[in-house]
């Protein structure tokens, strides 16, 4: 294997919004969602060509816009929202309701990541080693994978459970109001 260069690209974005806490009634106030992606350039050269750096930006800002346009979908058609949209009041710190579904959908995010990391590491170890004990080995770092998928999992359920049991007995169910025509720009590209 040649060495090679990791070049990253970075870009953010911040959505504001504002929502009626649901526990204490107040208004929230402006917030910011930040949503942030990074692209990935590996390269054989520490400096990239001119042509490449351009490639890694583009690559960057085609992420950043599809995550954008990924979450309004999600938040206008199914009322699932990003991450981003943090849900504690800055008054009371309640969770809020819509939030719920939004972490429901990351249940399984880390844990699966973790998973797949278990099996190449696992797989990768048997291969690579040449002790005698090297399924042992392999078993045992796929295995500790395996441990904190599972960890994780079960911390997002108690996380999801404990706010769920927080908002169930609001008075009325409250929406965030984003401002999605800050991103205007983003949105309508293609
Ligand atoms: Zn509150």
């Amino acid at each position: 294997m040649g060495s090679y260069y990791k070049h990253t690209k970075t870009e953010t974005v911040h959505i504001p919004y504002s929502f009626r806490c649901e526990q204490c009634m107040k208004d929230s106030g402006t917030q910011n969602a930040v949503i942030t992606v990074q692209a990935q350039l590996n390269s054989n050269f520490r400096h990239l060509s001119e042509g490449k750096q351009q490639k890694l930006a583009e690559m960057a800002h085609a992420k950043l816009v599809k995550a954008v346009k990924d979450a309004r979908a999600e938040a206008a058609e199914k009322q699932v929202y990003a991450a981003a949209f943090r849900d504690e009041c800055p008054h009371c710190r309640a969770p809020q309701s819509w939030a719920v579904s939004g972490a429901k959908k990351d249940l399984f995010t880390v844990p699966v990541i973790l998973f797949v990391f278990g099996i190449l590491l696992g797989t990768g170890c048997y291969f690579t080693l040449e002790n005698a004990d090297r399924l042992m080995i392999a078993a045992g770092c796929a295995g500790i994978c395996f441990a904190l998928a599972a960890a994780v999992l079960i911390f997002n359920l108690i996380k999801i459970g404990k706010k769920k049991s927080r908002t169930a007995n609001v008075l009325q169910q409250n929406k965030p109001v984003i401002e999605w025509s800050a991103v205007q720009g983003l949105l309508e590209e293609r």
